[in-house]
């Protein structure tokens, strides 16, 4: 931490990020109000927000259109009736990720690279998430200061890349992420530090000195990829925040989901694409939605998702292309999806 963060909060208690974080809306009817949107909405999302809360913070609130139900960064926040539905294919882990947990909150799946489950915490509480049904409790690395994480790390000298996951791993302190963050460095068959995160763009104060100290400071590459769906979410605040993250050395790269209603639009894509470039984020995956309870709505299907994937690549440079990928549960990779040809096999056009 610099000298002028923690004189800081030695003054005005939590960063600012923390402040923002509890002040995050998680009542239904404040956000329908804030929105100015029909109270007949209420129903079904009390009634979503059952089955997993709801939570948003402030400023992500502030770049959604008032009285648009439809707007696309509303779609991803609010809980609906729809939720309720038992969509058959559609169950609690997806992904398998309980064959690839190996203790300690870590899950290995792929050569070369760990996950730790970090936090089951999120500043946000995004409705298509494929682990809302993940036991936390139970899976969860920072407990015991991360010491069975660490253990399983040092004992594989194959292992050159940690990812923190969750939940949101910037959702703990710095503190304890610098705790982490300085074993990992004395781990010497390391090389890369890979956070994956949805902070950045909804809670963009989280990127303050405190955090780039940590980050950025050591011997392991820091390697930051974000997660945003669609290009109103990245706004000047966000901009100011990756231009924080790129000053301090961070390879910067974004993940999008797939989510009908969201930016299953060719514009929308290719208006990301254009956005992430501006702010100097590579494009890196483009997920079709995992197949988890109570998502069902968001699903696009993979023959419209090539579809799209054709349209955008008529537009945009190569370097502006994601990845299409689809997450397949015990496969040593996200696997590919071929967008050049229809299901037929025959060339599109
Ligand atoms: C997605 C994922 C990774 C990272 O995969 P990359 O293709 O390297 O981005 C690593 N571990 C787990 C468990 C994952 O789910
Ligand atoms: S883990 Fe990621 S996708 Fe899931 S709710 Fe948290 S921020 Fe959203």
């Amino acid at each position: 931490m610099s000298a002028e963060t923690a004189r800081r909060q030695a003054t005005d208690g939590p960063p600012a990020w923390q402040q923002a974080l509890a002040a995050a809306i998680r009542d239904p009817a404040e956000l329908l109000r804030a929105l100015d949107l029909d109270p007949a909405l209420l129903a079904g999302a009390h009634h979503g927000a059952r089955l997993f809360p709801l939570r948003v913070p402030w400023g992500y609130v502030r770049r959604m259109r008032r009285g648009d139900p439809a707007d696309p960064l509303l779609r991803q926040v609010l809980p609906l009736d729809a939720e309720a539905a038992d969509t058959p294919g559609f169950i609690e882990d997806p992904v398998g990720d309980a064959q690839s947990l190996v203790g300690g909150g870590v899950l290995h799946k792929y050569r070369g690279r760990a996950l730790l489950i970090a936090t089951g915490a999120c500043a946000i509480h995004c409705r298509y998430c494929f682990r809302r049904h993940f036991p936390y409790a139970e899976e969860n690395a920072a407990v015991h200061r991360w010491q069975g994480a660490l253990a399983y790390l040092r004992e594989r000298p194959d292992i050159q890349e940690v990812l923190l996951s969750g939940g949101d791993p910037l959702s703990l302190s710095d503190r304890r992420l610098q705790d982490l963050a300085a074993a990992l460095d004395g781990i010497p068959h390391l090389r890369r530090l890979r956070v994956h995160s949805r902070l950045p763009v909804v809670l963009p104060e989280r990127v303050d000195d405190a955090l780039l100290a940590w980050l950025a400071g050591g011997r392991l590459r820091p390697v930051l990829v974000l997660h945003a769906n669609h290009p109103a979410e990245l706004d000047a605040a966000v901009a100011d925040a990756v231009a924080r993250l790129r000053g301090a050395g961070v390879a910067l790269y974004n993940q999008a989901v797939l989510l009908r209603g969201v930016n299953d639009q060719v514009d929308t894509l290719e208006a990301l694409g254009e956005r992430l470039f501006e702010l100097g984020v590579q494009p890196y995956y483009l997920h079709l939605l995992d197949r988890v309870r109570g998502a069902a709505h968001f699903e696009v299907p993979e023959r419209e998702a090539r579809a799209l994937m054709r349209a955008l690549a008529e537009r945009v440079p190569g370097y502006l292309l994601p990845r299409l990928v689809r997450e397949d549960a015990g496969r040593p990779w996200k696997t590919p999806v071929d967008w050049t040809r229809d299901r037929n096999g025959d060339d599109a056009e």
